[in-house]
């Protein structure tokens, strides 16, 4: 049996090619990050080569003695990882990522057509939390379900509570959703609870982007207050990518839940698990356990601060005025430039960051700020020195784009930066994620 670089050079090739990307860029993408040899190793290994339709003792395939012993092990990971009650909390470590997580929530214990409310996009939420537009419902969550969504106070950058609130009493959704892809603050779940509660809601956490920071409690714990909380596992948690369901086990709202969550996911969406996936995520949440984990949280945290002070200090416009969080949103439109080009010039100096809508947008293909994230440079070692300079190249890139404006032709460089500052210039509606 061939290795990949003999079998198949091509692609070693490309991964080569991507390691080193990866190896020489500053990795600032909010919901990236760099997960460890242990966890890459169990991805990489035999649990791939196997069936395991159902759950643990209630299989389809035959063999599954061990799948089965992994799958209890993560299981007991998940729910000691968050600090659960195993009599009063189960998990379902099947997902394959966090949109069918989310999916999976929905058909559990709603009916076709069933309201929901979550975040807006433009505002911060995620695309499977029931986007849709004026002309179109894009996310399948808004085809097949009603959503309206809620939205921040543009004011204050912060979720507009009385409005949710004003608008879940009319509007008398079955199901609200908290968490968002592109928010820097906590979100307040005893108001959500309480909303929710008001007009019999179900209450879901998407913790997708913020589970690293839960599981090391440095950020409000959303569990006391939801009833079902989903993640991905790849992000802030630093697992393989995946996705996780968390329910209680009493009934809500006359909803078992455990026994409807489970069948979603299978039979319901998916057929049979990736064990190297579940693998994969066991050792994370090992790991997810240790005070070097907590310790890795408190810098991320502490990481994003630094850059969030040395962007105010350098003048600059960030939603919320700061972050609680692994991220910032910076308000690039009182410069008069928009993020899609700063992405652009930051990325050819190997910065890596995402453009993203801020509230008051008019445009979601030039949207008017970049969305910064810590994660995944901490995993690298990075402390608040670093990410104090991580503000000052940024600031770099976003002058040379603003500089770019009064260029008229010369050098290939002069030429560039003119075609990015005109409307020529190719702006990809790349939603973030
Ligand atoms: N939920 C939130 C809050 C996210 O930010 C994302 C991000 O990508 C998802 C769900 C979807 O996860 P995936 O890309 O794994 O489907």
């Amino acid at each position: 049996d061939l290795g990949l670089s003999e079998a198949d050079p091509e692609v070693r090739a490309i991964i080569s090619k991507e390691k080193e990307r990866q190896f020489k860029s500053l990795e600032l993408i909010a919901s990236e990050n760099f997960t460890s040899r242990a966890v890459m190793e169990a991805v990489g290994s035999c649990l791939t080569n196997k069936y395991s339709e159902g759950l643990p003792g209630k299989r389809y395939y035959g063999g599954n003695e061990y799948i089965d012993e992994l799958e209890i092990l993560c299981q007991k990971r998940a729910l000691a990882a968050f600090h659960l009650d195993q009599k009063k909390w189960g998990v379902n470590v099947q997902p394959l990522s966090g949109s069918p997580a989310n999916f999976e929530v929905y058909t559990a214990i709603l009916n076709p057509h069933d309201r929901i409310m979550g975040l807006d996009l433009p505002h911060g939420g995620h695309l499977s939390h029931g986007f849709m537009t004026p002309k179109r419902r894009v996310s399948g969550t808004s085809i097949y379900f009603e959503s309206m969504p809620y939205r921040l106070d543009e004011s204050t950058g912060l979720v507009d509570y009385d409005m949710l609130e004003k608008t879940a009493t009319l509007f008398r959704p079955k199901l609200i959703i908290a968490g968002a892809s592109a928010y820097p603050r906590d979100f307040d779940y005893p108001r959500m609870r309480k909303i929710a509660d008001a007009i019999g809601a179900f209450l879901m956490m998407d913790m997708a982007h913020i589970s690293g920071l839960v599981a090391a409690s440095v950020v409000a714990d959303p569990f006391e207050y939801c009833d079902i909380v989903t993640t991905t596992t790849h992000k802030s948690l630093r697992g393989p990518r995946g996705g996780m369901i968390f329910f209680k086990k009493d009934p809500v709202l006359g909803v078992d839940l455990e026994s409807a969550i489970n069948n979603a996911v299978f039979p319901g969406l998916q057929g049979g698990p990736h064990n190297h996936t579940i693998g994969g995520l066991a050792v994370c949440l090992k790991h997810a356990q240790s005070q070097e984990f907590k310790a890795y949280q408190n810098q991320v945290v502490s990481n994003c601060r630094a850059l969030a002070s040395r962007l105010v200090e350098l003048g600059y416009k960030l939603v919320s005025g700061g972050s609680d969080n692994h991220l910032v949103l910076v308000d690039l439109r009182p410069l008069g430039i928009d993020g899609a080009r700063v992405e652009k010039i930051l990325d050819m100096a190997s910065i890596t960051l995402n453009k993203n809508s801020v509230p008051g947008d008019k445009s979601a293909l030039v949207p008017g700020g970049i969305r910064i994230g810590s994660p995944a440079m901490t995993t690298r070692g990075f402390t608040e020195k670093e990410f104090t300079a991580i503000a000052d190249f940024i600031h770099e890139g976003v002058h040379i784009t603003i500089d770019a404006k009064g260029l008229v032709s010369g050098s290939k460089l002069q030429e560039f930066l003119k075609f990015v500052a005109s409307p020529d210039f190719p702006l990809t509606d790349k939603v973030a994620n």
